[in-house]
């Protein structure tokens, strides 16, 4: 039995983790579920956004799934948390059309890498008698790092190209070491190409040419708005998935928060859920399993019928995975 943590957290986080143990049920897998709480209303019963026992049973599981929680002011952010004490550093999120989306592009499919220990969100923040401070802090270690998980990457998955994306004009330091960092480990690669753009620069053309990306790296904030922007290109929220992978450990969730417009309405699009424990399934080398699933969502969204209401349809979140957990059975028998 393979033990994974599943942290369902907060409003349509539930929801959409409900659909993804019924689909993840239809697989058959050797899964052992292990349940886990984070977020507010963990908080209002522990006092606690992340108490130490969930931190210690991620660590202890093959991997983890995680839904969404909802922000505690002025507390620890669950995931925040979770990234750091994982050390997982790399952050994956595939910007990818499917058929049968109203979507800005049809052709899409780049992915993009952020680094996820560092830069912006370092959390080194203070109050100055002028106003506040953040310090941006960019090393060595983990620009290399990231620029060779993402070549990595690109080599596994038989990409072509990886883009650098960075403000070292403006930036010269921090943004200089992310850039030398990125050439430097770029020539252990020689089969792949390599070129690097302004962060600014590299927001436009999502809008103009974002079929001429590949794989994208690049650091903590950058990379956190671009993912979103990335979203917005293929149909939004509700179908983006991310990994976060460290050496040891790795943490899967969708894009998109608690949602508490929509929450106990049923309705939560589960497909950034799904997606992302698609994207587990082949951390957890069950490659086979994890392209079926994959596929057996793609097909529902191509058929469009049983969609939610963002997605035009009149259906709910459990109607939408029991349909994807029928279509598995489809492919199973075909
Ligand atoms: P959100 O992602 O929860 O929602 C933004 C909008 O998108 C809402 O209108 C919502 O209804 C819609 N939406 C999101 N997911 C959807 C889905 N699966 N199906 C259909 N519609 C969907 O962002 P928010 O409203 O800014 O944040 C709500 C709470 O979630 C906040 O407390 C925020 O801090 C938290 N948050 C948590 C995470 C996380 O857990 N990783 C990520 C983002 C936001």
């Amino acid at each position: 039995m393979i033990k994974i943590t599943i942290i369902p957290g907060d409003g349509i986080g539930k929801e959409v983790m409900n659909a993804a143990t019924h689909v993840l049920d239809s697989l058959e897998l050797n899964l052992d579920y292990i349940y886990a709480s984070a977020g507010y209303e963990c908080f209002q019963k522990t006092g606690s956004t992340i108490p130490d026992e969930t931190i210690k049973l991620t660590k202890k599981t093959s991997a983890t799934l995680f839904g969404a929680v909802t922000t505690v002011p002025g507390h620890k952010s669950a995931i925040i948390s979770l990234r750091k004490e994982l050390d997982l550093y790399a952050n994956i999120r595939p910007v990818k059309s499917y058929p049968g989306i109203n979507s800005l592009f049809k052709d899409l499919d780049f992915v993009i890498i952020r680094e996820n220990s560092e830069g912006l969100y370092s959390g080194l923040e203070d109050y100055t008698r002028e106003g506040a401070v953040a310090r941006r802090v960019i090393t060595r270690r983990a620009s290399e790092r990231i620029s060779r998980f993402a070549f990595d990457y690109a080599k596994k998955t038989g990409r072509k190209k990886v883009t650098a994306v960075h403000k070292a004009n403006v930036l010269k330091k921090t943004d200089g070491v992310f850039k030398d960092s990125f050439y430097k480990v770029g020539e252990e690669y020689p089969d792949l190409e390599k070129e690097d753009f302004y962060v600014d620069a590299t927001a436009m053309y999502f809008l103009t040419k974002p079929q001429i990306f590949d794989v994208l790296v690049t650091t903590n904030l950058f990379g956190d708005i671009l993912s979103d922007e990335g979203a917005g290109l293929v149909g939004g929220l509700g179908l983006i998935p991310s990994a976060n992978i460290g050496d040891k450990q790795g943490l899967f969730e969708p894009v998109h928060g608690s949602a508490p417009d929509i929450e106990g309405k049923g309705i939560a699009n589960p497909v950034a859920m799904l997606l992302s424990t698609s994207m587990m399934l082949k951390y957890l080398k069950m490659e086979y399993e994890a392209e079926n699933l994959e596929k057996a969502i793609s097909a529902v969204l191509k058929n469009g019928k049983v969609v939610t209401p963002d997605l035009g349809g009149n259906y709910s979140t459990m109607d939408m995975a029991r349909e994807v957990s029928k279509q598995i059975k489809i492919q199973n028998h075909s």
